[in-house]
């Protein structure tokens, strides 16, 4: 075979397909009940924005990246998440001028280069939501709840919340101070991208993946004894909210996420029904990003979720039911062809879905694709059919037979 795709992407294929379809059907109609609405931004854009919004320091930022020059030397980045063009689209289009909250969501593929595994990919899917507008608590439980739904209406289960607040330009610089203190003195543990980034940004050791820096995390200063009165107060209303919508969940003070330009509300789910990439869905506040980015202060919320673990669920839970079609026109010879044409043309006008043969095989064969394609009736047209205007049908489901004339196609079909 000469082509093949790139490690780590994939094609998705029928019926495949129609398990994507469902996912985001479900999500489009969970967070119109929740008011948001969808926003659509460049799978591409300059560089600069996410190494400014994610940060300098982070794995996606310094490994994850597909980055690459234009024609015109301009340095261009296949987004690896979408917070950052969504605060630049909001900024941009000056959506910020419209009533607080603004709400949104999104669902397309995002690139990054990872080692690639099952749950884990180059090219994958996320849906992810952002609220603007608001620092009320309320809204980052709001996010959870709906969270909870969209999870609950795909059917995932062993679902567990952690929960975690990281605290704001007020309290943070104390908390660095303390967690560099603590590790300054355990540099011999810290691994090779540590080691170079922990003074410049030691959080990112709390989210290192590599197991020297893990078993530091237990004993590390926490961010939550550092809080300020404002962010205690703000994580202590989170915390009630989440009970009032009756959500379990667990405080991890060591949860600080892989993007810098989270303040305050973090959080991640993960689903017992998955395997080793068990993480669902992440997210948190980020109060200060819409200001970096140039706009007027406006705080927001938001969170993602990886699509490809929520199809695979789904099709381990339930398989692969492509919806059937209605009709399969079958032909007793080419001559009738041009009339089936019309005919089929006709059906499909009213609405119906309706396949014909296109490769002159023999009635058996016709009504063995037609059994196939999981229609609910084919239609049979001959000689002598077309001769007295009218065109057999037979129900696929108890094999019944009957003559339906051509006048009457698309009503007789519709009514049943
Ligand atoms: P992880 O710790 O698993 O690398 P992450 O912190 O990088 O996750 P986020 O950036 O928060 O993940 O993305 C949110 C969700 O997107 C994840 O919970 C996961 O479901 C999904 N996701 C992230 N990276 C990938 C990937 N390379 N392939 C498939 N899904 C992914
Ligand atoms: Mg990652």
């Amino acid at each position: 075979m000469k082509f093949r795709t790139i490690k780590g992407v994939q094609d998705i294929t029928p019926p495949e397909t129609s398990l994507w379809q469902k996912v985001e059907a479900i999500a489009r109609r969970v967070f119109r009940t929740y008011g948001y609405s969808e926003i659509r931004t460049p799978i591409i854009e300059f560089t600069e924005l996410f190494t400014r919004g994610i940060g300098e320091t982070t794995d996606i930022v310094e490994k994850e990246m597909y980055t690459f020059p234009d024609r015109a030397g301009r340095s261009l980045t296949l987004r690896p998440e979408g917070t950052a063009s969504v605060v630049r689209a909001y900024i941009q289009n000056a959506l910020h001028t419209l009533p607080a909250p603004q709400k949104f969501y999104y669902l397309g593929p995002m690139f990054r280069y990872e080692r690639p595994q099952k749950g884990r990919y180059r090219q994958f899917h996320q849906i992810g939501v952002e609220a603007f507008g608001t620092d009320n608590p309320m809204m980052d439980a709001e996010l959870l709840d709906m969270l909870r739904s969209l999870l609950e209406a795909l059917g995932m289960g062993g679902l567990a919340f952690e929960v975690n607040s990281i605290g704001c330009p007020q309290c943070r610089p104390g908390y660095r101070e303390a967690l560099t203190g603590y590790l300054s003195g355990r540099r011999d543990h810290l691994c090779n991208d540590c080691l170079r980034r922990y003074e410049k940004n030691p959080l990112r050791v709390l989210d290192c993946k590599s197991p020297s820096c893990q078993s530091l995390k237990q004993e590390a200063p926490r961010i939550i004894d550092h809080l300020c009165d404002d962010c205690k107060e703000h994580f202590e209303r989170f915390r009630g909210y989440l009970k009032t919508a009756g959500i379990d969940f667990t405080i991890n003070p060591l949860m600080v996420r892989g993007l810098d330009y989270y303040t305050r509300t973090t959080f991640e789910v993960t689903s017992s029904d998955l395997g080793a990439q068990n993480a669902v869905a992440a997210g948190g506040r980020y109060d200060g990003l819409v200001r970096e980015f140039g706009g007027p202060d406006t705080p927001a919320v938001g969170f993602a979720l990886g699509m490809e673990r929520l199809v695979t669920l789904l099709s381990d839970r339930e398989g692969v039911h492509p919806p059937g079609i209605d009709v399969f026109f079958a032909i007793l010879g080419e001559g009738l062809r041009e009339r089936a044409f019309r005919l089929v043309k006709r059906l499909r006008s009213a609405g119906l879905s309706v396949e014909m043969d296109f490769l002159g095989s023999s009635l058996k064969s016709q009504m063995r694709r037609a059994d196939k394609s999981g229609a609910r009736y084919a239609l049979i047209l001959g000689e002598d059919e077309l001769e007295r205007g009218v065109v057999k049908y037979k129900r696929l489901s108890d094999g019944s037979q009957g003559e339906v004339r051509e006048e009457e196609l698309p009503g007789f079909f519709l009514g049943l």
